[in-house]
């Protein structure tokens, strides 16, 4: 393992215990075809672990592909060696050998197979063993051979980086990498705005800046990369469809697919949009209704801040979990029913959502 003290003590706190850490490297010295995956609708994170973690096992000697439910945005695509996913809802056959052919599946960024939507069924079936790195709460325990799971952790490619160091594989990591692991961290933190009060985090920002990264042009890639439709979506959608709840610091919008094609949406042009109505002051919840584009149902996000928690609203009442601040789920169509639960949720969390700002 490469040493690297500072004053004697350990520049970075070891991830893993001795006896994981040898769990870990005997899984990965055992397989020879590796599938990574991540959750459904991937996002910076999800792409940017499994392609760092793809370089590694490659260097590894391994055969290694990405395969992931569906298409991530646009403004992810410059990201190195994205090309080299497979996506399973448009390469479904190709994509099932590999994973029925696997010794190993590594599941990045999620921590229960239902979030792999109907790419799941065809993980469950294989023979592989699972691995999950993940930095969601309560990890479903079924079904893997080990998991490694951190939710203190601001993203999964914090996580792979720590494994990374650890493993000594450090000073062999690419540029390439390095730059998908700082994508990874920089889309789930806001740009190191929330959840990224570990001091570490800077540290292991330095130490992927020394393999030569550009971090501004990174953020110039993925955030000032609208199109002109993206940009008139967000102000319409802020002036015409956001409901600001009187007296519960909450806010709603809804987006529908034919205001959609209005906009000529593609993949990605809402994401970050739910953020913006808690720059309200004092505003603790902010939830998004978005038709899919692909199937049936309707996405909802939910952030929140000043206090209040939305990870319990999307279980109870969407059908889905997250983080404390950072949740989502879905609900079946139409979209007035999907209401219709957002009022009973607010009802439901009326006192938490009343309750004055400390
Ligand atoms: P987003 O609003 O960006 O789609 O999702 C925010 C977070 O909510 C994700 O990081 C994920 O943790 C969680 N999330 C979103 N959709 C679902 C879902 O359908 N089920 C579960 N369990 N979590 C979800
Ligand atoms: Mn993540």
């Amino acid at each position: 393992m490469t040493e690297r003290k500072n004053n004697g003590a350990p520049l970075l706190t070891e991830i893993l215990p001795a006896t994981e850490l040898m769990r870990l490297m005997m899984l990965i010295r055992e397989s020879h075809r590796v599938v990574i995956t991540a959750h459904y609708g991937p996002d910076g994170d999800a792409v940017g672990s499994c392609l760092a973690w793809q370089e590694y096992l490659q260097r590894m000697g391994k055969d290694v592909h990405v395969v992931l439910p569906n298409d991530y945005p646009d403004f992810l695509k410059w990201m190195p060696m994205n090309r080299s996913i497979l996506l399973y809802n448009e390469s479904t056959v190709q994509a099932q050998q590999f994973i029925s052919k696997a010794d190993l599946i590594c599941c990045l960024d999620f921590n229960e197979l239902g979030r792999l939507q109907q790419m799941g069924e065809a993980v469950q079936k294989s023979k592989a063993k699972r691995l999950m790195i993940d930095h969601h709460e309560n990890p479903s325990e079924d079904g893997f051979e080990m998991i490694i799971s951190h939710p203190e952790m601001s993203a999964t490619a914090e996580i792979v980086f720590r494994l990374l160091y650890q493993m000594g594989a450090y000073d062999d990591l690419s540029r390439s990498a390095a730059a998908n692991l700082y994508t990874g961290m920089m889309c789930d933190t806001g740009s190191f705005t929330y959840n990224s009060r570990d001091p570490e985090i800077y540290l292991i920002i330095s130490l992927l800046m020394q393999k030569n990264i550009d971090k501004d042009e990174i953020y110039k890639k993925v955030y000032h990369n609208w199109s002109q439709h993206k940009f008139e979506m967000w102000n319409d959608i802020l002036r015409r469809n956001l409901v600001i709840v009187p007296n519960r610091h909450a806010a709603y919008y809804t987006l529908t697919r034919s205001q959609m094609k209005d906009y000529h949406y593609i993949r990605g042009d809402a994401e970050g949009l739910v953020n913006e109505p808690l720059k309200i002051r004092n505003m603790k919840l902010s939830v998004a209704l978005r038709e899919d584009t692909e199937e049936d149902v309707v996405r909802i996000s939910l952030r929140s801040a000043n206090g209040f928690h939305c990870r319990e609203m999307a279980e109870r009442f969407f059908n889905g979990g997250g983080h404390d601040d950072a949740a989502g789920g879905k609900l079946p169509f139409p979209m007035e029913s999907a209401i219709a639960t957002l009022n009973e949720a607010l009802e439901a969390f009326k006192d938490e959502l009343e309750g004055k700002v400390g």
